[in-house]
């Protein structure tokens, strides 16, 4: 088995991210959330969850439990992934909101509270929302909210694929021209360039 290499982090909105942990950025399907395990990694790197319940679970001895939760975040991620494929490049529209069952009933779920706590800024009180993390299923939920947030304030207009030749990767194009074609210029935008220079030299 070849190296996989680390979970990418080139959407510009953690949704996006969260969609990309299945892709092929070298030609080969890679996925990210194949257990448990990947799924704890995944939502640290993803700064989705605190630190101590990140470690918290990686020491975890119940696995099967997280292998099932990652299962869920692999069905929600398939739904959300035809959701956002189907209607990026134009603007949503309120029939929209007749398909979104999955992630409604996800957010239902949600047993979050909202606390105060000081701050240094301004008033020096700021209200915070926070999770109890007692249970594994609670994992899903910050998954649950970048999903809502995507679709509740990102312009879908804005959201494309990557056009490199074999790259499935989604980002969200935040430059201020609009212009952006590639999941990283570093990758798919040198790939196309030298392509494009090869092929300029075959026709001279
Ligand atoms: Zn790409």
């Amino acid at each position: 088995m070849p190296e996989r290499i680390s979970p990418l982090f080139i959407g510009d909105h953690l949704a996006l991210d969260f969609l990309n942990t299945v892709a092929t950025p070298k030609g080969v399907p890679v996925e990210w959330l194949e257990n448990g395990q990947d799924l704890i990694d995944w939502l640290r790197q993803a700064n989705l969850i605190p630190e101590e319940i990140s470690a918290r679970y990686q020491q975890s001895k119940d696995l099967p439990t997280l292998d099932v939760i990652a299962g869920r975040a692999r069905v929600f991620r398939a739904w959300l992934r035809e959701f956002v494929t189907m209607r990026m490049g134009k603007p949503l529209t309120e029939q929209s909101a007749t398909t979104l069952q999955p992630l409604n009933e996800l957010l239902a779920k949600d047993t979050s509270y909202a606390t105060i706590e000081s701050t240094t800024v301004e008033t020096g009180l700021r209200l915070r929302r926070v999770r109890r993390w007692e249970s594994p299923e609670e994992l899903l939920q910050p998954i649950a909210d970048v999903a809502a947030d995507l679709i509740c304030t990102v312009d879908f207009r804005m959201i494309r694929a990557c056009e490199g030749q074999v790259c499935s990767l989604l980002f969200l194009d935040r430059t201020k021209a609009h212009g952006r074609r590639w999941c990283s210029m570093s990758v798919c935008g040198n790939r196309a360039k030298a392509n494009a220079f090869r092929n300029r030299q075959k026709s001279d």
